[in-house]
């Protein structure tokens, strides 16, 4: 199934690198084209750019097939394009899904208003509970979706139990890593059948593009392609183009919202206003040895809690001058934003604190500027 030949920085930048034909561009052209001229009396499938068959569109979808090491890749329009898609995919009316509760607040909503209008059944589990995947297993059960790392508390989610219960009953497992990205973690050698990421983040990483792709066996793209085709969720050869160019950079960035992370995870650990920090890379967290052994990267997210609460959220999130106060994530510019005005709006204050996000909390994305830099706008924010 693995198909990187080449290090995850060469295949970022080239896909699969080929020698180049004399005089021809080394950036790909946009071939900002709805449709291509057809062959008189030729009964091949026709190029049309809903179709995902556009150049810019199939040599994107190949780079990140490469980066997951998996047979096939598809880009939608959105990374909720994306799950959506992936699912209508593997699951019938009727069917049964069995999904991590620690998962984005669009994705949650698509199960609960989409799919159950559709006659399929979802049941969440709290993923530090193992041993609910199996009991939660029923006759029509099809499929199982697990998000890794977690927004905002960045709990990394133990795979191995959940590709057993997915083997073991045959039913496809689903994972949405788009916090990691395929640098820092590839759901496929972990036992997943099908990656999901929202492109919009890291694989871009210009906080420019909506975008989603998904990775998988060439018979799952095939059907999502079905689906895209139909539900009309091709991505734009533009937003294609652009984000076969953030991804030449990927890797690097990476690097860069890796080393990041961890120094403004650590520098937060030993503020005195800061109460606490939900960062993998710390010994502190949680998950921390199973992600140091399975993560190549801890990434660029880190959450806060201030010792001054939400009043103190507030009061810095309006002090700060280089970290920008907005909702996404994963671009070379760092952001902040609160999860109860944003991925967690609507629940209600004791469920959010129960569910260990109090008021108050701030999710940040750390960038890639000068790590310095960063922690010197956080700490003139706190004030003092
Ligand atoms: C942002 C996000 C999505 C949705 O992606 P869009 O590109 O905004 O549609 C899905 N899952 C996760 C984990 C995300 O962070």
């Amino acid at each position: 199934m693995r198909g990187r030949r080449h290090g995850p920085s060469t295949t970022s930048v080239h896909g699969t690198p080929h020698r180049r034909a004399d005089w021809s561009p080394i950036a790909p052209p946009v071939q900002q084209s709805s449709t291509f001229v057809s062959p008189v009396g030729s009964d091949e499938d026709i190029l049309y750019s809903r179709y995902g068959n556009n150049p810019n569109q199939v040599q994107v979808a190949k780079k990140y097939a490469l980066l997951e090491g998996a047979e096939d890749a598809i880009f939608l329009a959105s990374g909720m394009g994306a799950t959506a898609l992936a699912h209508l995919a593997v699951l019938r009316p009727g069917d049964h899904l069995v999904s991590s509760s620690w998962i984005y607040g669009g994705t949650r909503r698509l199960f609960d208003e989409e799919l159950g209008r559709l006659g399929i059944g979802v049941t969440y589990v709290a993923p530090d509970e193992p041993r609910l995947w199996r009991k939660s297993v029923r006759k029509a059960t099809r499929a199982l979706f697990v998000e890794t790392p977690t927004n905002p508390l960045m709990r990394v989610v133990d795979m191995t139990p959940v590709a057993h219960v997915a083997r073991e009953f045959g039913l496809a497992l689903l994972v949405d890593a788009t916090f990691a990205s395929p640098i820092n973690f590839r759901p496929l050698e972990h036992g997943a059948d099908i990656a999901i990421t929202s492109a919009t983040k890291y694989l871009n990483g210009h906080s420019d593009v909506i975008a989603g792709a998904v990775a998988g066996s060439v018979s799952f793209v095939e059907e999502v392609n079905r689906l895209m085709r139909l539900w009309g969720q091709a991505i734009d050869p533009h937003a294609a183009w652009l984000v076969d160019r953030g991804m030449r950079t990927l890797a690097l960035r990476m690097a860069r919202h890796n080393a990041n992370g961890m120094a403004v995870a650590e520098w937060a650990a030993s503020h005195p206003a800061i109460a606490r920090v939900h960062y993998p890379g710390l010994a502190a967290h949680p998950d921390h040895a199973y992600a140091a052994s399975v993560l190549d990267g801890f990434g660029g997210m880190v959450g806060l809690e201030l010792a001054g609460g939400p009043k103190a959220a507030e009061r810095m999130l309006k002090r700060l001058r280089l970290v920008a106060h907005a909702p996404s994530l994963a671009g070379v510019e760092s952001l902040v934003s609160e999860p109860r005005h944003t991925s967690h709006k609507g629940i209600p204050p004791e469920i959010r604190a129960a569910a260990g996000i109090p008021d108050g909390f701030l999710r940040l994305s750390c960038g890639v500027e000068d790590a310095e830099d960063i922690i010197g706008d956080l700490e003139q924010a706190l004030g003092r």
